[in-house]
């Protein structure tokens, strides 16, 4: 940090800052994790200043030998490790890898007559009259994917989102009785609508999917299923998800993060099978800026990492912590959305405790628990305030907290969402000591599992 110092000593103190608050805060953010001192030190070097648009052994600019090296590593523990035919490893984020999947099967599937007779071959040869066309005739295509309010992301149709834009889109729920997916009303929906693209796969959903029955219902109506596993990828990838809920069987092309669960880099990836390669690959420069070399390193080393016997253990040990934590919440009365999880996240519903998302969540940051507020299904208070608080496992359960820890924990969160009192919609006052008692509760646990 000395270097760093030298030239902008408040950068050098944010970065030690955010050390320290990481340190000391009890992270339960869902999407949250620590990435290993070996994936952040491949993140930190001279690949960085290198440009490679293009793809592997296919650049626009000389000298990438080293980024292929790189690129080409990441992309092979990427298959090795979700047994994927193929994998693109340069999207800078989600949302990214999702837009290189959405371009993907469009140009796979969609049939552009008037510019077939125009004699267009690739996407680099369209003109503005081209564009003109493509745009109206994507206008007809559409997307289901689960709403945001039961667990969906907003790239899956939402339309304040390009996704929402792009296509004509519609979305699909949970049960209003079990706050679970319906497969059925799934069906009927995909029958009813015909989508170009099926989209499942939640940021806040604390179930599994069947992920077969979704490819039997995308197959019926002739849609292609993607699956965005950004959330769950390090459950697939530890193999805590197997048969019907590893989705990359199932779907024609996946979508991942490698930040969350998986414990990467900040990132995205790409897997498909052999019919969507080409399409696949042009990510860049298609909708991807220049590929993050850095970054792809980082990945390989993490994805390494996840392929190692110990992974597999880390990503059951999330699974059976977030289980503690419901049952610890269960146990105290709190209301949790589908009454349980069986992933690695919980929604509490705080309406049970006369609050909204945005007050329990500032309540909580006060006694240094860091969450964020989440929707609920059908939520009452809309996804500004929202009524639930989505808490996860990953990031505790690398730092070694284990199921004790984790019921300790959901007492200390009962604690402070029992002493909180609303005074309006995002205002609120906590009882006095209770954000100092449950900090010390917190610093002694997180002391028993340091960071580094
Ligand atoms: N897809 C899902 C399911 C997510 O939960 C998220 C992140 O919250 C994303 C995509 C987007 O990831 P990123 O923030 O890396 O763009």
């Amino acid at each position: 940090l000395d270097v760093v110092r030298a030239v902008e000593p408040r950068i050098a103190d944010a970065i030690a800052q955010e050390l320290d608050d990481q340190r000391e805060s009890l992270k339960l953010i869902a999407s949250e994790n620590y990435a290993s001192p070996a994936v952040l030190l491949a993140m930190g070097n001279w690949l960085s200043d290198k440009y490679a648009e293009g793809t592997i052994g296919r650049r626009f600019y000389a000298g990438c030998r080293n980024v292929d090296t790189v690129e080409s590593i990441a992309a092979e523990h990427a298959r090795a490790l979700f047994g994927a035919e193929h994998a693109y490893v340069q999207p800078h984020s989600g949302i990214d890898a999702n837009l290189v999947a959405f371009w993907a099967v469009l140009a796979q599937r969609v049939e552009v007559p008037a510019l077939e007779q125009a004699g267009v071959r690739q996407v680099n040869d369209l003109t503005e009259a081209d564009w003109a066309t493509l745009r109206r005739e994507l206008g007809d295509q559409r997307m289901l994917g689960m709403s945001l309010d039961a667990g969906g992301h907003l790239t899956h149709g939402f339309r304040p989102n390009i996704s929402g834009k792009m296509f004509d889109q519609r979305s699909y729920g949970t049960d209003p009785e079990t706050g679970l997916l319906d497969y059925a009303a799934v069906r009927e929906a995909a029958r009813e609508f015909r989508p170009l693209i099926l989209v499942a796969g939640y940021s806040a959903y604390p179930r599994r999917v069947d992920f077969a029955i979704m490819r039997e219902i995308a197959d019926e109506v002739g849609a292609t299923l993607m699956v965005d596993m950004a959330h769950f990828a390090g459950l697939v990838a530890g193999k805590v998800f197997t048969g019907n809920e590893d989705p990359v069987p199932h779907a024609h092309i996946v979508t991942s993060t490698t930040h969350k669960s998986l414990r990467g880099p900040r990132g995205g990836l790409v897997l498909c099978d052999s019919g969507l390669v080409d399409q696949v690959d042009r990510g860049c420069p298609m909708v991807l800026g220049g590929p993050l070399p850095h970054v792809m390193a980082a990945k390989a080393v993490a994805l390494a990492e996840a392929r190692v016997p110990e992974f597999r253990d880390y990503a059951q040990r999330v699974v059976d912590n977030a289980r503690a934590l419901a049952d610890g919440l269960l146990r105290r009365g709190a209301r949790l959305v589908t009454g349980g999880t069986d992933n690695h996240l919980v929604l509490i519903d705080v309406s049970g405790y006369g609050l909204t998302g945005r007050q329990a969540e500032s309540a909580l940051l006060d006694a240094g628990i860091v969450t964020n507020r989440n929707a609920i299904p059908r939520d009452p208070n809309g996804a500004w305030y929202t009524t639930g608080i989505r808490v996860g496992t990953p990031a505790l359960t690398t730092r070694g907290v284990d199921a004790t820890g984790m019921d300790e924990i959901a007492g200390l969160l009962d604690t402070v969402l029992r002493a909180t009192t609303p005074t309006g919609k995002a205002r609120y006052t906590l009882a006095d000591g209770v954000a100092e008692r449950v900090r010390a509760r917190s610093a002694e646990l997180l002391a028993r599992h340091p960071l580094y």
